[in-house]
């Protein structure tokens, strides 16, 4: 039997399934004898107590691993202490005699159904945050303890209706085969934990439940977000080889993470590293790339009651210019806007979210935020190498207006006696009227990185979160590279740094174009540097651009997959 869904984290699992049900914690209705309420109150506070104190050990237990994570359980500590809630349940509990538990269920379950109807996928999504609390709450309430997910005795594919963000924070990951579940949104938590632990995840598979038994074999292939349940015997040996060839080409890969990245005929490309914070975790593979090259701020952020202040991001952005020194660091001041909405400030519906008030634009319109954001860079540039750079630029005025800020950013720390250090300033190629305008761009900056993602994008007109318009976002549309080449060659031109920091630089196979393009610094995320640092090493920039000027010559995206192809002969 065959079922589909949707890819959350890439990858082929073969195994059997392990179905995990969680303690369905639903309370009949009940009532307090009269005399009783305070003691279910008093009991409700001793749990919420529990509850916290159990967060904060997952917490603690996360923060040393990566404390972006940890953020999940901080915000569940947050929903725990939410002040509607607190005064809900007491006031059921005393004044209409609700028993605790059922108490609790009610009042969680009606903030739920706000939120899972709300027409914002990302608040939709944070459901499963509050649903996530009301279930340990009532666990604790019946002095249950935790079967949760991270005592698994062998590896297994985990199937399950839905997961909640502490079921994957602690999962034993080294038994985690692959998470198929019923439910689940691509950019929730659960997502983005599965993607970084690369567990192969296929989330919203109608029936799943109904299909699947605890033992069955499977097979998942996350890619084309497909679950095939007893597989002939065939099938199952088909994909037990295409995860060994899958495990064994990484092991392959991995070999050049070390090396620099030099063409056979001896060109060096320099691999800058993404990155979303300065977490242990994401400066790790600082020891294998030659910068950073695209730090997206914004992820300081997300998540948070408060907005991160001068001095917090000032010790973020010393601390990765201290790790990476000489090195540069780009330093992407705060996208914001588009999908990624900040739940601590009042953002006004749009919508286009896309084509609103993003980035740049948010920036202009909040200085306060803007300005704050710049005196952390500009204070923290005396450590490092500082690139800063400006997303969603869209004119030449954009860029002179961004500069003004920093001029006046500047002068306003050398009066307090905070002087910057040196450091770069340039920006994202993103939207095409810039790209257009490359050669005039390229006079008002020092370096230019082209983001593909949203390049794309607003090229298509098609949205990047969009999956029902997922086959017009072509990344491999003939325009993209004829566009890139012209930023490049403008760029290049006029002797200023050009790099690309969006997707199609961490795939091995346009990497080589984009060498061959004139493109000589290409910066990805972690899992995409020793794959495309092989693919460079193994090619030289006469074939590269051999194959570039092919694609160049391609009319459908379709076309330039076929000589992309050719790269592997
Ligand atoms: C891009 O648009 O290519 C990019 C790197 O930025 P983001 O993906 O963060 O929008
Ligand atoms: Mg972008």
């Amino acid at each position: 039997m065959v079922l589909s869904g949707k890819m959350a984290a890439p990858g082929i699992a073969v195994g059997r399934v392990h179905v995990y049900k969680k303690a369905g914690f639903i309370p009949k209705e009940s009532y307090v004898p009269k005399g009783k309420e305070q003691s279910h109150l008093d009991r409700y506070l001793a749990v919420k107590k529990s509850a916290f104190d159990e967060l904060e050990e997952l917490k603690i237990l996360m923060q040393e691993h990566d404390p972006q994570k940890a953020e999940i359980f901080i915000a569940h500590q947050e929903i725990i202490e939410d002040v509607v809630i607190n005064e809900e349940i007491p006031s059921r509990i005393l004044n209409e005699r609700w028993s605790g538990d059922w108490a609790i269920y009610q009042v969680y379950e009606t903030v739920l159904l706000v939120l899972q109807k709300a027409a914002d996928p990302l608040i939709a999504e944070r459901a499963a945050d509050f649903d996530d609390v009301r279930t340990l709450l009532l666990r604790l309430w019946y002095g249950n303890k935790d079967e949760g997910l991270s005592s698994l005795s062998e590896p297994v594919i985990i199937a399950a209706q839905d997961l909640m963000p502490s079921d994957t924070a602690s999962l034993d990951r080294n038994k985690a085969l692959a998470l198929i579940t019923e439910k689940g949104g691509l950019t929730s938590h659960t997502a983005i934990i599965a993607k970084s632990y690369g567990i192969p995840t296929v989330f919203g598979i109608h029936g799943l439940l109904e299909a699947v038994k605890h033992g069955q074999l499977a097979v998942i292939n996350a890619d084309e977000g497909k679950v095939i349940l007893d597989p002939e015997d065939e099938i199952a040996a088909e994909y037990e080889q295409k995860y060994d060839a899958f495990r064994k080409d990484k092991e392959d890969a991995e070999k050049y993470l070390l090396k620099p990245a030099r063409t056979l005929d001896g060109e060096k490309i320099d691999i800058g590293l993404n990155v979303s914070g300065v977490s242990a975790g994401e400066l790790a593979p600082s020891s294998y790339v030659d910068a950073v090259g695209l730090f997206r701020t914004e992820f300081l952020y997300l998540g948070r009651d408060a907005l991160p202040d001068e001095e917090e991001q000032f010790h973020a952005y010393k601390k990765v210019l201290e790790c990476f020194g000489e090195r540069p660091v780009i330093l992407r001041t705060l996208d914001i806007g588009g999908d990624k909405q900040l739940s601590n400030l009042n953002f006004a519906r749009e919508e286009n979210p896309f084509l609103g008030n993003r980035a740049l634009r948010f920036c202009f319109s909040n200085p306060d935020i803007f300005r704050t954001q710049i005196r952390a860079v500009l204070r923290a540039s005396v450590y490092g190498n500082m690139w800063l750079m400006f997303p969603m630029v869209n004119s030449i005025d954009d860029i002179r207006r961004a500069k003004e800020t920093v001029v006046s950013v500047k002068e306003e720390l050398e009066k307090e006696g905070k002087p910057a250090g040196q450091f770069k300033t340039g920006i994202m190629i993103e939207i095409p009227s810039i790209a257009l305008l490359a050669d005039y761009a390229a006079q008002e900056v020092d370096f230019a990185s082209i983001g593909s993602n949203d390049l794309c994008q607003y090229m298509c007109a098609a949205d990047r979160m969009n999956s029902e318009v997922e086959p017009y976002y072509q990344s491999y549309h003939p325009a993209m590279f004829k566009l890139i080449k012209e930023v490049t060659g403008a760029f290049t031109k006029h002797g200023k740094s050009v790099s690309i920091c969006g997707e199609l630089a961490g795939d091995p196979l346009s990497a080589s174009v984009l060498a061959g393009l004139g493109m000589r610094k290409l910066s990805m995320g972690a899992g995409s540097v020793a794959s495309v640092k092989r693919a460079l090493c193994s090619i030289t920039v006469k074939r590269a651009s051999e194959i570039a000027d092919k694609v160049l010559e391609c009319a459908t995206a379709e076309e330039v997959q076929r000589e992309l192809g050719k790269i592997k002969e």
